[in-house]
């Protein structure tokens, strides 16, 4: 176990030791770094994410209880926020950010103060690893966010199990991933271009060719859309349809499932 910054942060794993060094090493570059890798495209991925979940109190409801696992810097968190704000003018709904790595939470929390986050109720920054979420208890959270981070927890399975146990009956799980991408040809431009310019890019703006290399080779790695669906479904999960929606040819999808 190490300290960063007053977070603690946990390892546990060849797979999370590499993983958690990626992280601390790329997490004062991470913001630049995915507006340069996607050409702005992620924050669009982003967008849509959050509002087609929607998050805030609905006319007759109650304000929500939002867990973000691997929220990193806080992108999707305060997305959440804005949507419960703007769209529901409702500043009562409140967002865990949850992440293994307290280098990327201290990221968050930095931007979390100048963007008038914080000092407020409705937001907190927790390290916890996806697979157990120590921290939260069973059944106590209406929508469940993991953004760009399930392709890093070692044990995928455990993690949607975990996802499963703090949400209410009837709460939302959605995850938004890198995703295999169609038709072949593309894909093939898309391989070239993620094999030889990302690492490059990783060294020429971030001085780390190594943990930009690890990125684009954890994507490669993780399921298909359906194989992931179906491990949602695993989970216990409903879903609708095939489960996911393709972004941008598949470079990213989407999945979501409810709670039963
Ligand atoms: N959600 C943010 C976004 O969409 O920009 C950050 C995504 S970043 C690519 C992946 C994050 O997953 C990192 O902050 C990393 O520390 C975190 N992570 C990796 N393994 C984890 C685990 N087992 N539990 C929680 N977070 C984890």
């Amino acid at each position: 176990d190490t300290t960063h910054f007053g977070f603690r942060t946990v390892k546990t794993s060849e797979k999370a030791d590499k993983v958690h060094d990626v992280f601390s090493s790329v997490a004062a570059s991470y913001d630049i770094m995915n507006d340069v890798m996607s050409a702005g495209i992620h924050r669009l991925w982003k967008d849509h994410f959050v509002r087609s979940l929607d998050p805030g109190r609905k006319p007759g409801g109650s304000p929500q209880q939002i867990l973000d696992v691997a929220g990193g810097t806080g992108d999707i968190a305060f997305r959440m926020l804005d949507n419960a704000a703007n769209l529901h003018h409702d500043l009562e709904t409140s967002v865990i950010c949850a992440d293994i790595n307290g280098d990327m939470l201290r990221e968050g929390e930095k931007r979390a103060h100048a963007q008038g986050y914080l000092p407020s109720d409705r937001i907190s920054f927790k390290v916890q690893d996806a697979e157990t979420l120590d921290a939260i208890p069973d059944n106590s959270m209406d929508l469940y966010t993991i953004s760009f981070g399930i392709r890093n927890v070692t044990r995928i399975d455990k993690a949607l199990e975990s996802a499963y146990r703090v949400l209410k009956p009837g709460g939302v799980f959605a995850c938004l991933e890198f995703s295999k991408v169609s038709p072949a040809p593309l894909d093939a431009l898309y391989q070239m271009y993620s094999f030889s310019i990302i690492p490059m890019m990783g060294q020429l703006v971030a001085g780390d060719r190594d943990s930009y290399q690890y990125l684009v080779e954890s994507i490669k790695k993780f399921p298909s859309q359906d194989e992931f669906a179906q491990m949602v479904r695993n989970a216990g999960f409903l879903t609708a349809g095939r489960g996911y929606e393709e972004l941008t040819f598949g470079v990213s999808s989407i999945w979501k499932g409810i709670k039963p």
